[in-house]
């Protein structure tokens, strides 16, 4: 499970969250959803030990992370968290495929291996001939895709995606979607998805809107 329990976080002056809590089941899928600039990107960074609370606290199985110390922290992000950035943030010097294997090489796995592993992602994502691709040389969604498998290659406990279908065509965010409907059901992954679309929101078990820093249940009519 993965959880915020009253996480108050400050950029200097600009309060970004105030007292946000959301816990998330093993195996769920949790959209969040809300306003630009509410806060949602900086609880998925929070959730995922990238940044650490001014107050409150985050667990991940049952073990408080935020007080961990940093070397820590990335440890546990590299062994079993998936990071979707909003951004994307491939490595522009690797390959697509050097991309998609990077958490496998990062994990010790051989250079061989790894790009034999990252191979069927390329099937599964519908970016097949683009494997040897530097990210300079993709279109935006293609980019994201990458940034997908790179997130699920190495079958992380929890994916956090930050609009991973932003920059995708409706069939394609469906596909991608299905994709982590499968992820969370067959292996087990936690996924936490921030959207902007509420049809990508409806593959998640369950939505919640940020709203001023805070996480509030969707309630609907
Ligand atoms: P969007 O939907 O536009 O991505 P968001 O809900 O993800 O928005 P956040 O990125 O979490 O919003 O930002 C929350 C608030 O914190 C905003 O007021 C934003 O300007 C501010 N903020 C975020 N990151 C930083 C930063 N690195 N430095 C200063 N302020 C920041
Ligand atoms: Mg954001």
């Amino acid at each position: 499970a993965v959880e915020a329990r009253d996480v108050k976080l400050s950029f200097g002056e600009t309060p970004a969250l105030r007292g946000a809590s959301v816990a998330v089941e093993p195996g769920e899928i949790v959209a969040v959803m809300g306003p630009s600039g509410s806060g949602k990107s900086t609880l998925l960074h929070c959730l995922a030990g990238i940044l650490v609370p001014d107050s409150g606290e985050i667990h991940f199985d049952g073990r408080r992370i935020d007080t961990l110390s940093e070397t820590r922290r990335s440890v546990l992000r590299r062994d079993r968290f998936g990071f979707v950035f909003q951004s994307g943030q491939l490595v522009p010097e690797l390959t697509a495929e050097e991309n998609v294997a990077l958490p496998l090489l990062l994990n010790g796995v051989k250079r061989a291996a790894a790009l034999k592993e990252a191979r069927p992602w390329f099937q599964r994502l519908d970016l097949t001939g683009l494997e040897r691709r530097r990210s300079g040389e993709l279109s935006g969604g293609q980019a994201q895709r990458v940034a997908l498998a790179r997130g699920l290659v190495a079958r992380p406990g929890a994916l956090f995606a930050d609009e991973p279908t932003g920059a995708l065509d409706s069939l394609t965010g469906e596909q991608v979607m299905d994709l982590l409907v499968s992820s969370a059901r067959e292996e087990g992954t936690t996924v936490v998805l921030v959207t902007h679309d509420a049809r990508v929101a409806a593959y998640a078990d369950r939505q919640v809107i940020v709203r001023d820093g805070k996480v509030n249940a969707l309630v609907t009519a």
